[in-house]
């Protein structure tokens, strides 16, 4: 802990107009809306950059903090943003803190996490029609796309067709990080009537509660 607020204190004044005093120079440090999703850019085996704060390494997600008096950039984590209560500045250039400013924190990853798993599975599903054009005719196919498209998750039978036919086709399956819908009855239905080894196919891409509870569920 005291190497965190060390190297925080350290990069922080570094890159401030104020030198000396870490409180004001914090003051000169605001974010907008801006959030890195490191895992768009990733190569396999790369490790992710660290926050340019606490020095902190393989961030999926970076925020963009700016300096109002030199213009500087830093790319750091959510936790230094919340831990050294880094400004928000909305649209009317009021200074948001606190919870307001946490929460639109965990909207933003939100978005940006339905926009980039969404994109790295369409590109998946662009090389899919690519290798085997009749499935674009495919009823599943056509709702898989759909579901997607409009909720950014898509229902348990769905993924899974997807994802036998992305093997059967050699698609990279590796960066895929879509999300399985399990909030309607229909998808809980699916999930519960599935083989075991159906389950295990797709298991990666439920969420991390539901995930242990099917696991056990399932016997794994
Ligand atoms: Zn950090």
């Amino acid at each position: 802990m005291k190497n965190y607020i060390e190297n925080c204190k350290k990069n922080l004044l570094e890159h401030s107009i104020e030198k000396d005093d870490y409180e004001i120079a914090l003051d000169e440090w605001y974010f907008l809306d801006e959030v890195i999703d490191n895992n768009e850019f990733l190569e396999i085996n790369t490790s992710r950059p660290s926050c340019e704060l606490c020095e902190r390494e393989d961030l999926r997600w970076q925020f963009v903090i700016f300096n109002k008096k030199n213009n500087n950039q830093l790319k750091v984590g959510s936790s230094c943003i919340k831990q050294f209560n880094v400004a928000l500045l909305d649209k009317s250039g009021n200074k948001i803190y606190g919870k307001e400013r946490n929460s639109k924190i965990n909207k933003l990853i939100t978005i940006q996490r339905i926009n980039s798993s969404n994109k790295m599975t369409f590109s998946a599903l662009n090389e899919l029609c690519k290798v085997n054009k009749d499935i674009e005719q495919n009823s599943l196919f056509i709702d898989c796309w759909t579901q997607l498209k409009v909720n950014g998750a898509i229902e348990p039978k769905i993924a899974l067709f997807l994802i036998n036919n992305f093997n059967w086709n050699g698609i990279d399956i590796s960066k895929i990080d879509m999300k399985i819908d399990l909030q309607k009855r229909k998808c809980i239905e699916q999930l519960n009537n599935m083989s075991k080894n159906a389950y295990i196919s797709i298991r990666l891409y439920i969420n991390d509660k539901k995930r242990k509870h099917y696991d056990k569920y399932f016997g794994i």
